[in-house]
């Protein structure tokens, strides 16, 4: 059967950017607009979608392998009718953890300067002078998810000169970091970290973590970096604890619901930088190459990288 990807990641606008995509690293790939009336659902033979309506991807009986948009696939494996037999290969493009490293070290930089107090006085045309109180190697990360995301920015903070102490599931091996493994080692982990990042998946077990019981077990005045999913943070308690001093300073790149309401009150807050879910982004080039490239691994019956796993629920 002919191979035809139907894309629902953004709308038509967007799509005519995925046909130039793959258009430039797999010729001859027929692609469809998701919700194409035009289009018969008994010929698509695989899906790269980021949330598709609930019910939609069991409709599709000729369906192969679904493709994720993103690292995080929980928009997807929040439909109860996601035909759990076909693989969901996660994105998994080697220049995503590259963004994230980037974004992570401007974020942890600009914790130590105080980025946002600039800001605003840079707003207010104010000669705002004042001297940070340390250096990157006397500041500890501590970072929450050591996974793909998590590792190179790891790397990247140990080359500003930060300390990197990590917390994961499993325990991790990562050259200089020490690692910290499951709730029982949490506590200490925070205890070490000067600056906390979240780079966790979404699942059952990180819903709602990053709250007003986990907060009061940090260091008094840590700096926050939310970069996972939205669904992980309390931001009515991350708010508190910024104005009760237990935070000094946050940036937060994902909310839920997203886009962040224009009346949120972290908008305006002075210690807090919002960023709009752009943390990593891989271009459209490199994650059709990635599609490509796992599309023609399962044409040679070959094992699929990157794989959903239901078990761990990421
Ligand atoms: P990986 O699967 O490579 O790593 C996930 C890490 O999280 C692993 O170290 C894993 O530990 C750890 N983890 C998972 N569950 C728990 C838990 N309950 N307790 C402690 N640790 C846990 O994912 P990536 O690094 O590729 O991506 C991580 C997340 O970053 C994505 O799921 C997505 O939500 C987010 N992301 C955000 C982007 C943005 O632009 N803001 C862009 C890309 C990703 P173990 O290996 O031991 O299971």
């Amino acid at each position: 059967m002919r191979e035809l990807l139907v894309v629902k990641s953004g709308g038509p606008a967007a799509f005519v950017e995925w046909q130039a995509a793959f258009a430039a690293v797999a010729p001859g790939l027929e692609l469809a607009l998701w919700g194409d009336p035009a289009l018969d659902p008994a010929r698509i033979t695989h899906a790269l979608v980021w949330d598709p309506e609930p019910g939609a991807l069991a409709r599709l009986p000729a369906l192969e392998v679904i493709f994720g948009a993103g690292a995080g696939v929980d928009a997807i494996i929040a439909d109860a009718e996601l035909p759990r037999h076909i693989p969901l290969v996660r994105m998994g493009v080697e220049g995503a953890a590259q963004r994230m490293g980037e974004y992570v070290a401007w974020a942890a930089l600009g914790l130590l300067r105080d980025q946002r107090r600039l800001a605003i006085a840079q707003a207010a045309s104010r000669w705002d002078y004042f001297e940070p109180e340390n250096t990157a190697p006397e500041r500890v990360v501590g970072i929450m998810g050591l996974g793909v995301m998590g590792t190179r920015a790891a790397t990247m903070l140990q080359g500003l000169g930060f300390g990197v102490v990590g917390w994961s599931r499993t325990e991790k091996f990562v050259p200089g970091v020490r690692s910290f493994v499951g709730d029982a080692e949490l506590a200490a982990f925070l205890a070490e970290s000067d600056i906390l990042v979240v780079l966790l998946p979404a699942t059952e077990a990180t819903r709602g973590l990053i709250a007003a019981p986990l907060l009061a077990c940090a260091k008094p005045g840590a700096g926050l970096i939310l970069a996972g999913r939205g669904t992980q943070a309390v931001i009515p308690d991350i708010l508190a604890a910024l104005d009760a001093g237990q935070l000094s300073g946050a940036v937060i790149d994902v909310f839920d619901p997203e886009p962040l309401a224009a009346d949120s009150p972290v908008w305006a807050h002075p210690k807090v930088t919002v960023t709009p879910h752009c943390a990593s982004l891989p271009s459209r080039r490199e994650r059709a190459a990635y599609v490509a490239e796992v599309m023609a691994r399962h044409r040679r019956g070959e094992a699929l990288p990157n794989l959903y796993d239901p078990l761990r629920g990421y």
